[in-house]
């Protein structure tokens, strides 16, 4: 294997720590510590992974964690006034609606009723579209992880040609927008492009954010490039990447492995996120 393998533990655990200082920090500013709302509606046993991660991760580090647990059957008006009385709340920072929701329930509308000042999942659409104006407000956790990770392994985004498999709200089309701040020269790759292998194999930076296990293989990769594999997919080989992690590590110079690549940057983001929020919501007072 040639490539360099990213940690995305290591630099994951580097983040926590500045933010750990930070929030031991607001605490004595503010009298209080950073406090992060969750809400789970339902009980999809992947979502209560991930929400139980991020509570954990939010203890570890002085975030104060207010957790609401609702019915599967909840209404939209009531989710709607949860979210409504957390906007209100003078002492939550941060809120994160786990998606996806139950299908009775509109996502989209639940998430544009956060208070874009609280949204540290960065989903809501004037976040969203201060990242489309070029000035972001709260970024997406995952996205700003991929260019985390980029920034810490020194790797040029400047002039480089990234190519981004994959164009959802939650990833693909941010983090091909950071990388266009970043003055990368972007593709994006979705579903109808053809002959995706041929375009990939362009990429000094390959960001692959698809869902489908083992997608890109060799043929993908360009000698030299550097592989970020955003995809965790279960299957019975357990959890794998978009990317051939075998096949790809043996032409780039560097990739992130599945799991504890992008995944543990998307908790420490969220996490970064909240203290920044906390902070800008506390100065502007
Ligand atoms: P999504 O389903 O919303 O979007 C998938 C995108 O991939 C779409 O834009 C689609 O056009 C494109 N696509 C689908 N099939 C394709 C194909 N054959 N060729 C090219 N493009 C294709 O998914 P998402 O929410 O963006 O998530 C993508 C992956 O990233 C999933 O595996 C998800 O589990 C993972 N994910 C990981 C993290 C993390 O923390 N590491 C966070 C979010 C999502």
């Amino acid at each position: 294997m040639a490539a360099r393998v990213i940690d995305g533990k290591a630099v994951a655990a580097a983040v926590k720590e500045r933010v750990k200082v930070d929030a031991a920090a607001f605490a004595e500013e503010f009298g209080r510590a950073p406090a992060l709302a969750t809400v789970l509606v339902g009980e999809d046993p992947a979502s209560q992974v991930y929400i139980g991660g991020k509570r954990k991760a939010s203890g570890e580090v002085g975030i104060r964690s207010v957790h609401h647990e609702l019915d599967a059957a909840t209404r939209q008006e009531d989710l709607e006034g949860l979210v409504g009385d957390l906007n209100a709340d003078e002492e939550v920072d941060g809120i994160l609606v786990q998606l996806p929701l139950p299908d009775h329930l509109d996502s989209d509308a639940v998430v544009a009723t956060i208070d874009p000042a609280k949204d540290v999942d960065g989903l809501t659409p004037v976040n969203a579209g201060l990242l489309a104006h070029g000035t972001p407000g709260l970024v997406s956790c995952t996205p700003a992880g991929v260019m985390e990770l980029l920034a810490h392994e020194g790797v040029e985004v400047e002039g480089a040609h990234a190519v981004v498999v994959g164009r959802s709200k939650l990833v693909g089309v941010p983090v091909a927008r950071l990388l266009l701040m970043g003055n990368a020269t972007v593709t994006m790759c979705h579903s109808r492009t053809r002959d995706l292998d041929a375009v990939c194999a362009q990429a000094d930076i390959l960001v692959a954010a698809v869902g489908v296990p083992r997608l890109l293989g060799k043929d993908a990769v360009k000698p030299g490039a550097v592989v970020i594999d955003v995809g965790i997919n279960r299957t019975e080989d357990g959890l794998v990447g978009d990317v051939d992690f075998d096949a790809a590590a043996e032409v780039a110079s560097a990739i992130t492995p599945v799991p504890g690549g992008v995944g543990p940057m998307t908790i420490a983001m969220l996490l970064h996120n909240t203290l920044a929020a906390g902070r800008a919501r506390m100065a502007s007072r």
